[in-house]
Formats: C-alpha cells, structure tokens, sequence
C-alpha cells in the first residue's frame, strides 16, 4: 500500500475540484485530487466536452473541455498530484484531527483536510437493456461524444427525446451522412428553438425521426455495428443500417461511499455552512454541484466562489499558527 501525505485531499477532478488546486495553491496549500474517471474534468469531459458554455465570467463562449484545459494550467503551477481511475472510499479521522483518506487502488493518503468536490457523486449513462450492448460500447456505441471528427460522412443513430438527443442530432446532422433519431414519443424535451431547427433538418432530409420506436436490439461482427434494431407499440420492427449508436437517455447518479461518511446529508447532497463550505464534520468541506445550502444554484460559477470560501477557511486548519492576512492575486502573484 502507497502512502502519501499532503494539506488537502480533494474529492473529485471537476470544475469544482481543479479550482480548489488554484484557491488552496495561492495560500500555500498542497493538494492531491482523486476522481474515479480516467481524465480530469467531471462532467465537462464526461458529458459534453464539445457543447460550448455560456455563463462562465469573462467568457463569452467557450467549450466544455477548453473550460477544463485552462482550469488544468490554472492549477498546474502549485503542482498538483492526480490520482485518477480510482475512487474514494474511506476517509478515517485521526486523534489529532488529520485524516487518512482510502482508495480503491489500495492509496492512503495522509491530510489536513478534505474537500469534497464529487458533483453528483459516481456517475455514468442510463445504458438501454440490450444484449450484447458491451460488445458495441466505446466503439460503435457511446454515451456521450468526445470527438466530432468520428462522426463524418456516417450512418449515426441517436436515441432519447431530452436537450442531449436534440442537440447532438442538430450539431452531428452538419457532418453526419445521415442522423435517425429514435424516441418513444413525438413530444422532446428540450428548448422550442432546437424543436424546430430538428424539424426544418427533418425537411431536409439530413435527420430521420422514427417514431414513436424504442431500441429493440443490434447486430454487428465483432465490435462493429451494422444495423439497429427499433420496434414500436404494436411490435413493428425496423431495421436501420448504422455505424454508430448514441443512446441519451440522462444520467444514473449515485452517492457511491460518500453516503458512509458520516456526514448531514439531503437528498443525496451534503449540507454546508454557506459561510465556509464546512460540512457537519470538522475538517471536511464540499463544494460545487454536491454541495447544498438553501437557494443553491448548481452552477460552475457557484462551484468556484465556494472553492474559494472553502480553501480560505480550511488555511487555519493547515497553518494553526500562522495569522491569516486576506491578500488579492495581482498582489500576491502566484510564485
Ligand atoms: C449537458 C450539460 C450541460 C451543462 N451546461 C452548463 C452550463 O452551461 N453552465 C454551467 O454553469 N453548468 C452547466 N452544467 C452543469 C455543470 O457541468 C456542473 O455544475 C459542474 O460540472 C459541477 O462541477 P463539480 O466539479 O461540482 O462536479 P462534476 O463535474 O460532477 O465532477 C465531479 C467529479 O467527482 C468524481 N467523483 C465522484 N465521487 C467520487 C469518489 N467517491 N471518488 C473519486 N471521485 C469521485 C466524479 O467522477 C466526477 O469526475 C451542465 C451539465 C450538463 C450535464
């Protein structure tokens, strides 16, 4: 068994946790960051690295994973230590207040604090109960689109009836040969705008709806998908030729280990006191999205004050002895 130690573990490498690195880093705080994905960037990387956001301050526009890579560079400087493939499964308080948090990689490590920045807590796609749906999966099946480029010139089936189905056929109908989308009902739901640009594509013959069809089943060889199977209410079965499956049919959460921490929770998110992000348990905070408080807005620019709150409060835990002086950036520099 490894073991390490440090000032802060964080719990979780999105948004909210990358922004921890930076706010803890400008007080001299060290940090290691574990998530249980293989890249950094929770949702933003997971789910929609090339939808652009809108409402981060300063930036008119940008996309989901351009937000993470400067998020990364942000933090790069106070040399973070990423464990990632890997979750958080124990945490253990020590008699002197530290704490020894445990991996699923059989990683201790040793820490003043925690943050707990873990979004909506283990998270993956709601899979459609196909068989054999494994041996299609990260090849000709995906749940969320990393790389538009896969897409050109391709037979591209999307399944659900929510933003993520309507937006991906609008966005992939510009490269795609063809888009089919499969929805068990004529209803979507998603903003009247992309109702009606789906539509206006429907007329020109870039994206097929099949409707009202669920997935029935899929043939291929080996990992590659040839067809996918639909049938509708009155078990009418369609075949449609395809190179890829994207089935959106939302996220399944789960709290996961952090439900045994001991901690106040509701409904799945852990209770903070607002002024500094502490959780019930002296030493360990939450930020971002698992983060609750009356009237919280789940947003990434809610997520980056509380890192701030968090880490400026967690500085007496980690230097008991020194005086806390409040100092801007373009003050202190980031040496
Ligand atoms: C399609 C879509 C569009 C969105 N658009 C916007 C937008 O325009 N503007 C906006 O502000 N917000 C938007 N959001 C919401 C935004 O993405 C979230 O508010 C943000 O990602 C929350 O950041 P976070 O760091 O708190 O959590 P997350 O991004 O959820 O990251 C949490 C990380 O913690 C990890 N984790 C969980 N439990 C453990 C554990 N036990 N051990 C180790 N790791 C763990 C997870 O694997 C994950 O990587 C959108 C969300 C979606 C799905």
């Amino acid at each position: 068994m490894t073991i390490h130690k440090t000032d802060i573990v964080i719990v979780g490498a999105g948004p909210a946790g990358l922004f921890s690195i930076f706010e803890a880093g400008m007080l001299k705080m060290k940090c290691h960051v574990i998530d249980t994905l293989e890249t950094i960037g929770g949702q933003c990387t997971a789910l929609y690295p090339e939808k652009p956001i809108y409402d981060i301050p300063a930036h008119p526009k940008v996309l989901a994973s351009e937000l993470i890579e400067l998020l990364e560079a942000q933090a790069e400087p106070f040399h973070p230590v990423y464990h990632l493939n890997q979750q958080v499964q124990k945490i253990d308080k020590k008699n002197d207040g530290s704490f020894v948090v445990e991996t699923s990689k059989n990683i201790k490590i040793e820490c003043k604090a925690i943050i707990i920045a873990a979004g909506c807590g283990a998270f993956g796609p709601n899979r459609p109960p196909l068989e054999n749906i494994e041996q299609f999966e990260g090849t000709s099946i995906f749940y969320s689109v990393r790389n538009k480029k896969e897409f050109i010139d391709k037979k591209v089936v999307i399944a659900g009836g929510g933003d993520s189905a309507v937006d991906w056929a609008i966005s992939l109908a510009e490269i795609a040969q063809k888009i089919f989308v499969v929805h068990r009902r004529d209803k979507f739901r998603c903003a009247p705008e992309s109702a009606s640009k789906m539509k206006k594509l429907e007329g020109e013959g870039k994206i097929e709806m099949i409707i009202p069809f669920q997935l029935e089943g899929l043939e291929g060889n080996d990992s590659k998908l040839s067809h996918v199977i639909v049938k509708d209410f009155e078990n009418n079965i369609k075949k449609i030729e395809a190179d890829y499956l994207l089935p959106f049919f939302g996220l399944a959460m789960e709290l996961g280990p952090i439900a045994n921490w001991g901690l106040n929770l509701n409904k799945n998110h852990i209770e903070v006191d607002r002024a500094t992000m502490q959780t019930s348990q002296k030493g360990i905070y939450a930020v971002g999205d698992i983060a609750t408080y009356s009237h919280k807005l789940k947003l990434i620019l809610t997520g980056f004050a509380e890192c701030a709150s968090a880490c400026h409060d967690i500085f007496k835990i980690v230097f008991p002895d020194q005086i806390y002086h409040f100092e801007y950036s373009t003050s202190k520099g980031i040496s």
